[in-house]
């Protein structure tokens, strides 16, 4: 089967779905609403099963070579105290390759070198229906506040608070310690990212200025002050944490409009799944696309395969952050020590 598709959105999820259906032999069209792609944005942890996706998309190589492993994660407690590991080494084991991370502009580079046909830029999409008139396909990749989406599922599911901050950075230095760092309603997280840099986030209840998150971690154990006092704030990124709410009851419309990514299932970052999450959506909707002689059936395979686990994920994520960002920690920490290492 193939036919003529329209790819709404071109980040990871949008970008990554335009190379599955090329590669699928589909004509592909790819609009997005800004004037050209937003070039900022820290590391994207991407777990094995996403790797695979990437390989079999035909990125691979390319992905690999700008991505780092990631190892050695432990949560400490602000004085420094390691309590437990990040389940890194599990996953490897288990996996039978690390955890790798890659800076959102790196991934984005690999994605575009890939892709054979040109993003038409400044377009942004207001109507679904005009698009799938002159289309077999619409992809909606438009992140969490999605055209598409509200198009066909009205507004009921929608970006939704959930109650902090997060500010991200990447800092001109080796951080030498990796991991996250939890106190009281606030965390911290250090990973690689490439030689010589750290990346960084934080998330707070509230912080407004970069002067207020410095104070709020104040007193956390070295490198976490320097890292906030020796990054210039004006490139960090300030975001409100939100994600998708109440969760889709399909990942498809009418059989001739899908949606991938952010636009499915915004998740909050904890579980570091945001990318890898699309990067799978993207490979599985073109592989049904692939393998199925009618599209309405490679679209039903599609949800039926990606659904559930995303939002499986998705609550994970959100459960993974209320744990996180108690404020009474002594039950939280005492959890934590009984992890197995
Ligand atoms: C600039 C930027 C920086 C980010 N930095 C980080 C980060 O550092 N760490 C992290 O964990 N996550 C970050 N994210 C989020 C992360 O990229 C996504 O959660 C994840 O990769 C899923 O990607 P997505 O393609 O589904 O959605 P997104 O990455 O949100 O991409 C959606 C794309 O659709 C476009 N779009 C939206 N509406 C329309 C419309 N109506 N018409 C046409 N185009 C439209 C947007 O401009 C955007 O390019 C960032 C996102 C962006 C856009």
């Amino acid at each position: 089967m193939a036919g003529k598709a329209v790819v709404v959105g071109a980040g990871v999820g949008g970008l990554a779905t335009a190379i599955g259906l090329r590669r699928a032999g589909w004509s592909v069209r790819v609009l997005e609403r800004r004037a050209e792609l937003e070039r900022y944005g820290t590391a994207f942890g991407i777990h094995p099963t996403a790797q695979g996706a990437l390989e079999r998309l035909g990125v691979g190589q390319g992905f690999m070579e700008r991505a780092v492993p990631y190892r050695d994660g432990r949560i400490r407690t602000p004085d420094g105290a390691v309590i437990a590991n990040l389940p890194l080494e599990r996953i490897e084991r288990r996996a039978g390759r690390p955890e790798l991370l890659i800076a959102r502009p790196y991934l984005l580079d690999v994605l575009l070198g890939a892709l054979d046909v040109p993003i038409e830029f400044g377009g942004e999409v207001r109507d679904v229906e005009e698009l799938a008139a002159g289309h077999d396909l619409v992809v909606g990749a438009d992140g969490i506040r999605s055209a598409v989406r509200r198009g066909r599922f009205g507004g009921r599911s929608g970006p939704r608070h959930v109650g902090t901050v997060a500010w991200i950075g990447i800092a001109g230095f080796d951080s030498g310690i990796h991991g996250e760092t939890w106190g009281a309603g606030r965390f911290f997280g250090m990973t690689p990212v490439e030689p010589g840099k750290t990346n960084w986030y934080a998330t707070v209840p509230e912080a407004t200025t970069a002067g207020e998150l410095r104070e709020l971690f104040s007193g956390w154990h070295d490198p976490i002050p320097r890292i906030l006092h020796e990054t210039d704030p004006a490139e960090w990124i300030r975001y409100e944490m939100r994600h998708l709410h109440p969760a889709l009851p399909s990942f498809t419309s009418g059989g001739n409009v899908a949606l991938v990514g952010d636009a499915a299932h915004a998740m909050t970052p904890n579980l570091g799944q945001g990318a890898c999450t699309a990067i799978l959506d993207a490979e599985a909707l073109t592989r049904a696309i692939a393998t199925h002689a009618r599209l309405p059936e490679a679209l039903r395979a599609y949800d039926a395969e990606r659904r559930r686990s995303a939002q499986r994920v998705a609550l994970g994520s959100r459960g993974l952050h209320r744990f996180m960002t108690v404020r009474r920690t002594g039950l939280r920490d005492s959890l934590l020590r009984l992890l197995p290492a």
